[in-house]
């Protein structure tokens, strides 16, 4: 057994970890033995930070050699309740040992308990479990085609939406694209452009696919009347709207999902990343009136809804509303993006809850670099934009230490 709270119990994991990679040597070591392997042992998909995690809580990680950062990060937007929480933990534990895996052959309960919670704090009427983001735009995606017995998608410039061949062809980036083709590629729109949506869509789309905030794109915020004009667009030519909420879900933008900044509701909406605790785990939800058109062997996925992801979703979701963190991701995402406001010099200082983007005419992945340095993880999602998606538990303390971080690192010749 691992026990990763406490110091012996990290030891032993640890021990475990490389026990072929010299239990022995420092931290350092240790990161740059793992580093070295790594290159001949991994599928070089990765650029990865020269640190070595070992451990989490709340909103703090710890590297191999005891250092302590904060993590701005939180696995890109999946730790909302933070590291490790405890009653996460605990109904992993519990669950590990009554089921891990069955089959959906067969029923199980968390999958149902949270199916309904999912479907109580959305709207959404009927949920298909899979195991990522990717996975849940695939389903979605599968259903508008069948729905319409369409093909074409509408999708947003800057949008991410997966790298699967499916996903991947509504993902903007050319650069991801290209060495793939060929793909069912998207007609690509400018964002919270309501005009060109509808110039776009056509009697012959089957879906628009859109993120409430885009994430990956660098923080874009649309207004308001943007998905509302998206929704309308959608019902005059019949398409399904779906929106992907596989990083806005689960409190990060200062509401439970970000559909609520807009008040709209959606055909199909994408969910994973922050749903399960931390656990790989995806859903799409379909409204009623769409998902009755998959039928019994449509779609399916081995691992999807397994008892012990959902007893992990329905711990993350308990936490979630008993912390209140939906209101504390509002509270402390504007306290964040005002004293970013103050003390950084920054061309633009964006988002929704703790969702926040930063604009620097400086070099981000060099700040990024520099920052660690200083223990504090960031994500820049380009040259030129900081991406800050820290766990909803995340103190104002720690805010004021990243503030303070970025600041010093401003000011450095
Ligand atoms: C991360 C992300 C995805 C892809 O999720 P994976 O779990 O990496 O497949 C899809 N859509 C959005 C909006 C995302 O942020």
């Amino acid at each position: 057994m691992r026990m990763m709270n406490t110091d012996e119990g990290m030891k032993k994991g640890e021990e475990k970890a490389t026990v072929n990679l010299n239990a022995e040597s420092s931290g350092a070591e240790r990161t740059a033995r793992i580093a070295e392997v790594e290159r001949k042992s991994v599928v070089q998909t990765y650029t990865r930070q020269p640190i070595l995690l070992v451990r989490g809580s709340g909103a703090r990680v710890w590297d191999a050699s005891g250092r302590e950062y904060i993590d701005f990060v939180a696995g890109v937007a999946v730790n909302n309740v933070g590291h490790c929480h405890a009653s996460v933990v605990e109904a992993i534990r519990q669950q590990a040992k009554e089921l891990i895996h069955t089959s959906n052959l067969y029923y199980t309960e968390n999958q149902v308990l949270l199916a309904e919670e999912l479907k109580a704090l959305t709207g959404m009427d009927r949920a298909f479990f899979c195991n990522s983001g990717a996975e849940s735009v695939e389903a979605a995606l599968k259903l508008a085609r069948k729905a319409t017995g369409r093909s074409k998608i509408v999708a947003a410039i800057h949008s991410f939406h997966g790298r699967t061949l499916g996903s991947l062809g509504a993902t903007y980036k050319p650069m991801y694209r290209e060495p793939f083709r060929p793909l069912q590629e998207a007609d690509f729109v400018p964002f919270d452009d309501p005009e060109a949506l509808a110039a776009a869509v056509s009697t012959e789309t089957s879906a628009v696919i859109l993120e409430p905030v885009q994430g990956e794109g660098g923080v874009h915020v649309p207004k308001p009347r943007y998905l509302r004009a998206a929704r309308e667009i959608c019902d005059d030519c019949g398409a399904l709207f779906i929106l992907d909420e596989v990083q806005t879900g689960f409190g990060r933008t200062g509401k439970w999902f970000g559909k609520e900044h807009s008040g709209v509701m959606p055909d199909a909406m994408t969910l994973a990343k922050g749903i399960a605790g931390g656990l790989p785990m995806g859903a799409m939800l379909a409204a009623e009136s769409v998902s009755d058109v998959f039928k019994r062997g449509d779609h399916a996925s081995t691992f999807g809804g397994g008892p012990l992801v959902s007893a992990a979703a329905l711990a993350s979701i308990g936490a979630i509303r008993e912390e209140r963190l939906v209101e504390r991701s509002e509270e402390m995402g504007r306290y964040l993006r005002s004293r970013l406001s103050e003390e950084i010099d920054a061309i633009d200082v964006r988002g929704l809850g703790l969702m926040v983007g930063v604009e620097l005419a400086a070099n981000c992945p060099e700040i990024v670099n520099r920052a660690r340095e200083r223990g504090v993880l960031l994500n820049a999602t380009s040259d030129h934009v900081l991406r800050m998606v820290p766990p909803l538990v995340v103190g104002r303390g720690e805010i004021d230490r990243v503030v303070k971080v970025l600041g010093e690192i401003q000011r450095e010749p």
